[in-house]
C-alpha cells in the first residue's frame, strides 16, 4: 500500500488554512472606525456596492444629528456552502442607531431591498420608496413575517409624477423617475445644507419604454440647473459604448416567435421586468395562446404589478400551470424563470425532467430571454447543454442571429453615452461611482473625465471609506469604518464567519469522530467508536480503521490517571494529533478530527458535564 512519509501535518493545515482565507478574500471585514460627523459637515459612507455588480448596495448620507440610508440590499452572489447571501456589516449603524431617520430606497430589485428585513427591525425608521418599490419591500417583508418575524415597517410612498418631497430632519427627499428593468425606478435626490446629493439608483435613459413611463430627463435637469454638489452614479454597463437599445425593440421579436411557433413555447426571463412580460402576453394574445406564470417570484411580482396598473392581461388570457397539459400545444406559452441556468429554478427543472406540471419534448420551443450575468457563465451554458440534449428548440439571446429571431434581450443599465448624459443633465461639481466594482467603476471615472469634471472631483472610493463635505464643499476621505460581508443561511439566520470557515474545511477534507469511554485509569471500558463522513468510506478501509484504534489504544496504555478537565483535554490532544498523522501517513489526506473522551467513574468535582468538555 502507499505510503506518504514526506508530508507534514503543519504544512498540510497551513496549506488548508490559505485556501480558506483565499475563499473568504473576498468577503472579509475590514475594520476602521472614525470619530462622529463634526457640526456642518455632510458625511457620505458606501456600506455596500463598490466591490462588485448586485452586491448587496447601501449608501448612509449624515449631517449632524440626521442620517440616511440610501438602498439596503442584499448580495446573492456569493458562492459559499449554507450561504443563502450576504448583508452589509452593521458596525457602522450601531454607531449611529439614535439618528438613523429613514430608509430611502431606489428600486425593488433584491441588491437594493433584500437586507431591509435584517436591518429595519435592528434600527427602526420608516422606510420610503416609490410605489411599486414599496410594494415589493410590503411582499418581502411579508416572506420573513411568514416565517415567524413580527415586526410590521413603517413604508411611504413617494410620488414621482408630483414630483412630491418630503422633509426628513435637515434633509429633504425627492424620487425622480428612471427607466430600468423593473417598474417605478428612482434616482434618489437628497438636499442637505451644504447642496444636493443625487443618487442614481439602477438606471437608463430609455426614451421610449413599453409602460410609455421614461426617465425624467426634464426634472432631472431641473435639478441639475438648480445646482448639484455630489452625483453617485451607478456603474453597471460602464464598459459598453453608445446607448442601451430600448426595450420596446424587443416586442417584434417575440411577435415574431409567438407566431412561427408551431408546439409550446416556454420563454425564461428575470421574474421582475414587467414591460418584458407584457409584451409577451400582448403577442400571446394576439396569436390566441394562453399564458401560464411559473416561479413564486415570478407571481407575485406580477399580481404586485397587476394590481398597481403596471401589468395589463387580458381576461382570460392568463391560465393556471396546472392546466397546460390538458391544451393543445399551440395553444400554450409559459412565462417561467430560470433562464440563468440557476439550479432549483422552474426552466432547470423542466431540463433535468423534474417539472410537476411541463414535461419537456423535440416539438417544445424555448427562449431564453436574457444573457448571462457575470459569474453565472457557467450554469447559462449548462441549462443550454442540458435542453439541446432534449432536442427541444432554443432561441437565446446570445445567439439569436443564429437561432434565426430577433434580439431577445436588452440590459436595464445605462451604457456610456447615457452616463455622459446623466453627467451632462445634473451638473455636478462631484461625481462618484457607485454600485460596480474597480474595474466598472474606474471605466466610469474615464467616462466623467471625457464629460469634462476634473480628476480631483471624481470620487473613487470602496466600500467603508468616510467622505466628507465641509462648509468650504470640498470633500476629502477622513477614514474608513468597518465593512465586509455577514453571511446568511437559508432560514434568515447570520451564519458566522467561524462556521463558514468550518463548512469550508469540512468540504475539502470531511471529518472523524472518535469516542472512547474509559475509567479514571484509562482503561476502555467499551469498545471504540469510530464515525467518519466524507473522509474514507470506512468498510472498504478496515486496515486504516484498525490502525486507528492501535493508535488510540497505544496512547491509553501510556496514561496512568485521567481525573481532571485538564487530563481529559491533554489526553484529546494527543489522540488528535497522533490519529492525525498516522491518518496523513497512511492516507495523505487529514480530516477533521473530533475525539470524543467520557471518563466513568470520576466524581463531578472533578468534571464537567461530558457535552461541555468535548
Ligand atoms: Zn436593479
Amino acid at each position: 500500500m502507499k505510503k506518504y512519509n514526506n508530508i507534514n501535518a503543519a504544512q498540510v493545515s497551513q496549506q488548508l488554512n490559505d485556501k480558506i482565507d483565499r475563499e473568504l478574500r473576498n468577503y472579509r471585514v475590514k475594520l476602521g472606525k472614525v470619530e462622529n460627523v463634526p457640526p456642518q459637515t455632510v458625511r457620505v459612507v458606501p456600506l455596500g456596492g463598490q466591490n462588485g455588480i448586485g452586491e448587496k448596495n447601501m449608501i448612509v448620507v449624515e449631517y449632524e444629528d440626521d442620517a440616511l440610508i440610501l438602498d439596503c440590499g442584499f448580495d446573492l452572489g456569493v458562492d459559499l456552502p449554507g450561504v443563502n447571501y450576504a448583508i452589509p456589516v452593521l458596525d457602522y449603524l450601531e454607531t449611529i442607531k439614535h439618528k438613523i431617520r429613514a430608509y430611502v430606497i431606489s428600486h425593488g430589485h433584491m441588491d437594493h431591498i433584500g437586507a431591509l428585513t435584517h436591518v429595519v427591525p435592528k434600527y427602526p425608521a420608516p422606510i420610503y420608496g416609490s410605489g411599486f418599490t414599496i410594494g415589493m419591500i410590503d411582499v418581502h417583508f411579508s416572506k420573513v413575517q411568514e416565517q415567524g418575524e413580527v415586526y410590521q415597517p413603517e413604508l411611504i410612498v413617494l410620488d414621482m409624477d408630483t414630483h412630491e418631497s418630503v422633509s426628513i430632519g435637515v434633509f429633504t427627499v425627492e424620487l425622480v423617475r428612471v427607466t430600468h428593468s423593473i417598474p417605478e425606478s428612482s434616482a434618489i435626490i437628497i438636499d442637505t445644507p451644504l447642496g444636493r446629493l443625487i443618487n442614481t439608483g439602477d438606471f437608463r435613459l430609455d426614451p421610449e419604454p413599453l409602460d410609455a413611463m421614461p426617465s425624467d430627463v426634464k426634472r432631472l435637469a431641473e435639478l441639475g440647473r438648480q445646482g448639484v454638489l455630489l452625483l453617485m452614479s451607478e456603474s453597471t454597463n460602464t464598459t459598453r459604448v453608445g446607448r442601451t437599445p430600448t426595450e420596446h425593440t424587443l416586442q417584434d421579436s417575440f411577435d415574431d416567435l409567438v407566431g412561427k411557433t408551431k408546439g409550446r413555447l416556454i420563454i425564461a426571463m428575470f421574474s421582475s421586468n414587467m414591460n418584458r412580460i407584457q409584451m409577451i402576453i400582448n403577442a400571446a394574445n394576439h396569436y390566441g395562446r394562453k399564458v401560464a406564470l411559473d416561479g413564486r417570484s415570478m407571481l407575485t411580482v406580477a399580481e404586485l404589478a397587476a394590481r398597481l396598473g403596471k401589468l395589463k392581461i387580458p381576461k382570460g388570457t392568463l391560465i393556471p400551470l396546472s392546466t397546460v397539459e390538458t391544451l393543445p400545444d399551440n395553444e400554450v406559452l409559459v412565462i417561467c424563470t430560470g433562464g440563468q441556468g440557476e439550479p432549483g429554478a422552474a426552466l432547470s427543472r423542466m431540463a433535468v425532467g423534474e417539472h410537476k406540471a411541463v414535461t419537456l419534448t423535440s416539438s417544445d420551443t424555448v427562449v431564453i430571454s436574457s444573457t448571462p450575468i457575470p459569474g453565472n457563465e457557467r450554469s447559462y451554458a449548462k441549462i443550454g447543454d442540458l435542453l439541446s440534449a432534449i432536442g427541444v428548440k432554443q432561441y437565446r439571446h446570445p445567439t439569436h442571429e443564429i437561432d434565426g429571431s430577433g434580439p431577445l434581450h436588452v440590459s436595464g443599465h445605462a451604457a456610456r453615452d447615457e452616463h455622459a448624459e446623466m453627467i451632462a443633465l445634473t451638473n455636478p461639481d462631484y461625481v462618484m461611482p457607485i454600485y460596480g466594482g474597480a474595474l466598472n467603476r474606474a471605466y466610469h471615472k474615464d467616462i466623467a473625465l471625457q464629460s469634462g469634471v476634473k480628476a480631483s472631483h471624481i470620487l473613487m472610493v470602496e466600500n467603508g471609506a468616510v467622505i466628507e463635505f465641509g462648509t468650504d464643499k470640498k470633500p476629502g476621505i477622513i477614514g474608513r469604518v468597518s465593512s465586509g460581508d455577514r453571511f446568511v443561511d437559508q432560514t434568515g439566520a447570520v451564519v458566522p464567519e467561524i462556521v463558514t470557515r468550518d463548512r469550508l474545511q469540512l468540504t475539502e477534507t470531511g471529518f472523524l469522530i472518535i469516542v472512547a469511554t474509559i475509567d479514571r485509569h484509562a482503561k476502555l471500558v467499551s469498545s471504540l467508536d469510530i464515525v467518519t463522513r466524507g473522509f474514507i468510506a470506512s468498510k472498504t478501509n478496515v486496515q486504516t480503521m484498525n490502525g486507528i484504534r492501535a493508535e488510540i489504544r497505544k496512547i491509553l496504555s501510556a496514561k496512568k490517571e485521567v481525573r481532571s478537565k485538564t487530563a481529559i483535554e491533554l489526553l484529546k490532544r494527543s489522540i488528535q494529533m497522533s490519529v492525525g498523522s498516522y491518518l496523513l501517513h497512511e492516507t495523505g489526506g487529514l480530516p477533521i478530527i473530533i475525539p470524543v473522551v467520557n471518563v466513568i467513574g470520576v466524581t463531578r468535582n472533578h468534571r464537567k458535564p461530558a457535552d461541555e468538555v468535548h
